[in-house]
């Protein structure tokens, strides 16, 4: 016999499914949903009231019927609560109003001055307090998501370690819930893009995912069978600071040779530099530069490739050979469905993913030759906050709303 607790829970779970199979396929009516999911039509009625009267469900129309009254249809509304979130990097605080499908309803980037430490969890306290007291209508906000480089618990909402911004052991989640009163999430950034790639881009087939982003560093993100891969700690998905060359170049980590400092930007941009002042003459790069160092960005790279540029053909030569060396060493260990490549020296750069898709398929073992899958991202400019908002709307939709 079922015990009052876990009735509660039955009925949660029923509204839930309910729930998502509107969102999912409505226009639908109560009794195609009964049909579909299986659940009995007197369930389906009483769980369609409850989320009719919390507004995220609503009555429209009528569809076709094969005999009798026709149905009326369901529609889940996006718009009836909103969730914020709030992207951390080194240079920016970005924070945002989304709807209940991560659409952006206001925005606001914020610098970070270069605080690090208390000066930056203050000021990142400042920018929501400033953010939320101009809304009237808070009760309707369904959660607060922040999103952050560095090693975040967050099933306990602790930021464990980000190294650039001195942050170490933070309890965020509980001082931003005792600030503002409103639920909070905390996820590590690339954690939370490998979720909005699941959730809103083009990858929602796939269960096993791997996500690497190349910038300033190398992040990447790893769902397994459709979870988030965290480890003990939190740490999982430290690609950039797996060792490929035993005893190279000094990583801020601590040791040497981690793949980030072969292949993020600012390593492109040193060898850019340092092929420049050697044998540069004549090249593509070093007429659009003209002397002039800050000119280099890693757009001009992508543009100097599609140019034929022989000193940035090398460059790329060089880092999707240690690229590739990360990918095919984590396909073996993960095997992943599909690995998703961002960054801007990814960006619209098709030689670049093709080099990598065939170092890649040269290096797996036979049966992974024809399976190897690497995409570009997905997630568009506003990649940052399509992350927050996956991070709430993931879990807030296995559970109906309170
Ligand atoms: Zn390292």
């Amino acid at each position: 016999m079922l015990r009052t607790g876990d009735l509660k829970l039955m009925q949660e779970l029923n509204r839930s499914i309910i729930l998502n199979t509107i969102r999912k396929k409505g226009p639908i009516s109560r009794s195609d949903i009964a049909k579909l999911i299986n659940i009995s039509p007197t369930t389906v009625t009483s769980a369609v009231n409850e989320l009719i009267n919390q507004r995220v469900v609503y009555e429209d129309g009528v569809g076709s019927s094969s005999g009798g009254r026709k149905p009326v249809l369901l529609r889940f509304d996006p718009n009836s609560r909103y969730i914020i979130g709030v992207s951390i990097s080194n240079s920016f605080i970005k924070i945002s109003e989304m709807n209940l499908e991560g659409a952006i309803i206001k925005r606001e980037v914020h610098s970070t001055h270069q605080y690090q430490g208390n000066e930056i969890i203050n000021l990142i306290l400042t920018i929501i307090e400033q953010f939320i007291t101009s809304k009237d209508n808070i009760d309707l906000c369904e959660g607060i998501s922040i999103i952050t480089p560095g090693i975040v618990d967050s099933s306990k909402g602790i930021l464990s370690y980000n190294s650039k911004l001195k942050l170490y052991n933070i309890a965020l989640k509980q001082i931003v819930e005792e600030k503002f009163n409103i639920q909070t999430h905390i996820d590590n950034d690339t954690n939370a893009f490998v979720q909005a790639e699941n959730y809103f881009g083009s990858f929602s087939q796939y269960k096993d995912l791997l996500y690497i982003t190349i910038g300033d560093g190398v992040g990447s993100g790893v769902m397994i069978n459709g979870k988030t891969l965290r480890g003990y700690k939190g740490s999982a998905g430290e690609l950039g600071h797996t060792t490929i060359v035993r005893g190279g170049l000094k990583c801020e980590c601590g040791n040497e040779g981690c793949l980030e400092n072969y292949v993020n930007w600012p390593a492109i941009y040193s060898k850019i530099v340092s092929s420049l002042l050697t044998r540069g003459k004549g090249t593509f790069i070093h007429d659009q530069v003209k002397g002039d160092l800050s000119k280099i960005t890693p757009a001009l790279f992508v543009q100097a490739l599609k140019e034929g540029d022989v000193l940035c053909l090398r460059i790329m030569d060089e880092v999707v050979s240690h690229l590739s060396t990360s990918i095919i060493n984590t396909i073996h260990l993960l095997n992943p469905e599909v690995i998703i490549l961002s960054g801007e020296i990814i960006q619209d750069n098709e030689l670049f993913l093709g080099a990598i898709r065939s170092k890649v398929a040269q290096g797996v073992i036979p049966i992974l030759k024809e399976e190897v899958n690497i995409q570009p991202t997905s997630l568009g400019a506003d990649f940052e906050m399509l992350g927050a908002a996956a991070v709430i709307l993931q879990e807030k939709f296995q559970f109906v709303f309170q």
